[in-house]
């Protein structure tokens, strides 16, 4: 008994030995491999091999001699080629200007004066489409009434049919920034043809780009080109990782005021028109200094859950939220389902304030006193 426990105790320690050799030949393989991609990046060669990554596998095949088989032997190799590979590959997250490596504070985007991020957490409510100066507002009073400042309103819709409203276009715009400057508020509105960006700038103080425009990379580039905070849609079938090239398009062009949203992915669920990913939320957090908002009404598309959804997402972390709100819901010329009146409006916003997840007003004194 204690002559086999000797024994274990001498294997086991020969293969502590053994890993620390392993581990030191795979940092010397490092090494190399680093240099060899210096190499190739100063001779403008591709850093994957193929060939010569099926040479390699072929040699050590061939002198294997177990007890490991063949398989094994090239699949534990190919998984060395992998991460040496990588070693070669630029670290993109480590470069993006989005990200937090480089820019560990949190970028707070001022929207005129009210300032959005570092966890202020901040309301943008308004009707799916514009449909008339009454019906905006209505809305703009409604957020006036409770300290809140940013107003959203279609103006261009993409619509999925063609044959469904598609907006009140330049007139549109003209009416929202007419009702927010009556009542000071912001306005934010989607923009969803590259030429139109300039014309829209005169306008609005969002530039929004849907879903749907998500990798619609002329529009991203040409918001990247003004100096107008962009609130950026997770596309319905984007990753986490996509939103955030998508983001980099617009803040390398030189527009560092890019607000990211989750809006709910696209999923078998059918009991939510979208399914809303929490999950983004704290990611986007840790992997970027952008603000991340969340479109609960988007999200969701339905009115009964709105209250817990807005919960969570605030306490995920979200900088802010994004509510759809229509005087009459039932006679909307889009979402009609999604919408809430004015007085489940108020009862949301007044709801959040009394769970602590929301402040009284977004009015920048009273933000600056309360704090975070
Ligand atoms: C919108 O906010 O009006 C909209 C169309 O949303 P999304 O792009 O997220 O579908
Ligand atoms: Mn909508």
């Amino acid at each position: 008994m204690s002559r086999s426990l000797s024994r274990l105790d001498e294997l086991r320690s020969r293969l502590d030995e053994i890993n620390l050799q392993l581990l030191n030949l795979m940092s010397k393989r490092g090494a190399i491999v680093k240099e060899i991609g210096e190499i190739k990046k100063k001779q403008g060669v591709q850093k994957f091999d193929p060939v010569r990554e099926r040479e390699m596998l072929d040699q050590l095949v061939k002198h294997n001699t177990g007890p490991f088989d063949d398989e094994t032997i090239r699949h534990l190799f190919k998984q060395i080629f992998k991460a040496s590979l990588e070693l070669q590959q630029d670290d993109h997250k480590k470069t993006l200007l989005v990200s937090r490596k480089d820019h560990p504070q949190d970028t707070v985007v001022m929207i005129g004066d009210v300032p959005v991020g570092n966890h202020r957490k901040a309301v943008v409510a308004g009707p799916c489409s514009v449909e008339s100066e009454e019906q905006v507002r209505k809305v703009a009073e409604s957020l006036k009434r409770q300290g809140l400042r940013l107003l959203r309103g279609g103006a261009f819709k993409p619509r999925t049919s063609p044959y469904d409203f598609q907006g009140l276009g330049e007139e549109g715009l003209r009416i929202l920034r007419r009702v927010a400057d009556e009542f000071g508020l912001k306005v934010v509105s989607e923009i969803v043809n590259p030429a139109d960006i300039e014309m829209a700038v005169k306008y609005v103080d969002v530039i929004q780009i849907g879903a749907r425009n998500m990798q619609n990379f002329e529009l991203l580039k040409a918001a990247g080109s003004v100096r107008t905070p962009v609130f950026l849609k997770r596309g319905m079938s984007a990753t986490v990782e996509e939103l955030l090239f998508a983001a980099e398009y617009i803040v390398s062009r030189g527009n560092r005021q890019v607000i990211l949203c989750e809006r709910g992915i696209r999923t078998y669920e059918k009991w939510t028109r979208n399914t809303l990913d929490i999950s983004a939320v704290p990611l986007l957090k840790q992997e970027s200094h952008l603000p991340v908002f969340v479109d609960i009404s988007h999200a969701t598309g339905r009115r009964d859950i709105l209250l817990p959804v807005a919960k969570a997402a605030l306490a995920a972390g979200a900088d802010g939220i994004m509510v759809e709100v229509h005087p009459e819901p039932a006679v909307a010329l889009s979402d009609a389902h999604q919408q809430i009146d004015i007085p489940q409006f108020e009862k949301l916003i007044s709801d959040l304030r009394q769970s602590g997840l929301l402040s009284e007003s977004q009015d920048p004194a009273s933000v600056a006193s309360s704090g975070k």
